[in-house]
């Protein structure tokens, strides 16, 4: 199998007869053996019954039906599992990525050695300011956190070597970070291909202003996990220990100079309240650093390295 592709999808009945068509063009045309991977995740329009006839039209086509809902990132992580092509390309089913920019993908992926060649939507069709300005911010705060230079994480259509794809684990809505995970797997050629955007052509986006909010806690967390999964005592235990020992110092500062000094009670003094916030927040800080620790221990994942070869 040369190339899956992964389209994950909510309510875009009108979309897919169009987007199997191109595909199908552009993959008879360069003689590719592919898959496409439907993942249907919680349509209530219909979707579904299309993906089933276009099924009947093509066994390239597969599909895989959530119950409910999901989100984009469980839908992409379920059609990875699946997949089995050489290169993996993700695309949206609207119709904004457009299905010819797939044999540049897969050239850079072979050709060119990348893992991962992401998508940058240069030129953009919904250009509003409320959709770009955050989008630049938010691409800025994830290169400068992550050190993985791309314009555009968030688009759609990308292209992976297997080996990534098989590596990884998208979770949560994480499918804003999938480059970032390839890089806690170990992978770090990253490349980009300036992408045609288009006009979404039937319905409408699926995502509200909310993805920004989502966005950035979610950049925070990743990065924080990221630095902090296998040893979160390093961060509490650090911190709650520097505070610690500022609460302490000072407390016993004030009681000296209360005690030699006799200056006035030492509850009396601004410094107090700060001492003992410090020492509380330290405490506090150590005891979510050995919980951290615990939980950790436990997880199933504490052992789970990624093995690239193996000579025995
Ligand atoms: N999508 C999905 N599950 C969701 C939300 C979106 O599978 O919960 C799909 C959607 O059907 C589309 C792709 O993710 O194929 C991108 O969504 P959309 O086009 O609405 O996002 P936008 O282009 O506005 O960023
Ligand atoms: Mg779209």
């Amino acid at each position: 199998m040369d190339i899956s592709i992964v389209i994950p999808l909510i309510n875009e009945a009108e979309s897919l007869p169009e987007l199997e068509a191109w595909i199908r063009q552009v993959m008879d045309s360069h003689q590719y053996s592919y898959e496409i991977i439907f993942v249907d995740d919680g349509s209530t329009d219909d979707s579904w019954k299309v993906i089933e006839k276009l099924r009947k039209q093509s066994a390239r086509v597969k599909a895989i039906r959530f119950q409910r809902n999901y989100g984009k990132s469980a839908a992409l992580n379920e059609g990875f599992k699946q997949a089995s092509g050489d290169v993996v390309i993700t695309m949206d089913a609207d119709l904004q990525d457009s299905p010819d920019e797939i044999p540049e993908l897969r050239r850079m992926i072979l050709e060119d050695g990348y893992d991962i060649v992401s998508g940058w939507k240069k030129k953009r069709y919904d250009n509003k300011l409320s959709k770009n300005l955050p989008s630049k911010l938010f691409n800025a705060a994830t290169r400068r956190a992550s050190g993985i230079k791309l314009h555009d994480f968030n688009c759609g259509l990308k292209s992976y070597r297997r080996q990534v794809i098989k590596s990884i684990e998208v979770y949560g809505e994480m499918h804003r970070y999938i480059p970032v995970l390839a890089k806690w797997s170990g992978f770090r050629k990253f490349g980009e291909k300036v992408v045609e955007h288009r006009p979404r052509k039937y319905g409408i986006t699926k995502f509200g202003w909310t993805r920004f909010i989502n966005g950035f806690l979610d950049l925070a967390s990743i990065m924080f996990v990221g630095k902090f999964r296998k040893n979160p005592m390093h961060f509490f235990g650090l911190w709650g220990t520097l505070f610690f020992l500022f609460g302490f110092i000072v407390s016993f500062y004030l009681a000296l100079s209360k005690f030699f000094f006799d200056k006035t009670g030492m509850t009396q003094r601004p410094l107090f309240f700060f001492a003992i916030f410090a020492m509380i927040i330290g405490t506090q800080l150590f005891l979510a650093g050995f919980l951290g620790e615990l939980i950790s221990r436990n997880s199933a994942e504490r052992n789970n390295y990624l093995i690239q070869e193996r000579i025995e």
